[in-house]
């Protein structure tokens, strides 16, 4: 089974530039993976050999839209069809109200989730660790998606044990 890697997260926290980062834009076959919903943006990657499906949950728009639609959405759905669960915040914005909501959510589930702090370029490494640790996910793992950097460590970690 390919694995299935949900990008989780409040709006404009980087979750589409880490997509096409990892996808470099190819669409996946959606057709050829049963029980994958349609109404998501799917992509098809390989790291070291080893293929997985990236899920983006773009249609997910703004802060008004409000957390509990956030949650009611896409990315409940996203999370309960994936294997793994990439949790991005905002290491440039900081922890949100809407981060710890999301947080809750994810602390209940038997989902593998990954704290992924991203947009590191110009924040202060050490603040962000502390603060994004206290959401009860683990340590964060610290990228900037648009500048591809720690990309392979993540995905080291990610899919060890996919
Ligand atoms: P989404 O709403 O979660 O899909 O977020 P987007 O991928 O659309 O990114 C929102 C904004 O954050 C865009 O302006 C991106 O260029 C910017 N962004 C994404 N990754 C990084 C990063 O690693 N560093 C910085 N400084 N900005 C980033
Ligand atoms: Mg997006």
């Amino acid at each position: 089974m390919v694995p299935v890697i949900a990008l989780v997260g409040r709006p404009n926290v980087g979750k589409s530039t880490l997509f096409n980062r990892l996808t470099k834009s190819r669409d996946a076959l959606v057709a050829d993976f049963a029980g994958l919903t349609r109404d998501r943006k799917y992509g098809e990657a390989s790291w070291q050999g080893k293929s997985y499906i990236v899920v983006d949950t773009g249609g997910i728009s703004g802060d008004e839209q409000g957390i509990d639609q956030v949650m009611a959405g896409q990315s409940l759905q996203a999370i309960e069809e994936a294997d793994a669960v990439l949790f991005m915040v905002d290491a440039r914005a900081g922890r949100t109200a809407a981060d710890e909501m999301i947080a809750e959510h994810l602390r209940k589930r038997d989902k593998h989730t990954f704290l992924i702090a991203n947009k590191i370029d110009g924040a202060d490494q050490d603040a962000i660790l502390g603060e994004f640790a206290a959401l009860g996910l683990g340590q964060p793992i610290p990228i900037a998606a648009a500048h591809g950097r720690n990309i392979n460590p993540m995905l080291e970690a990610v899919l060890a044990d996919g």
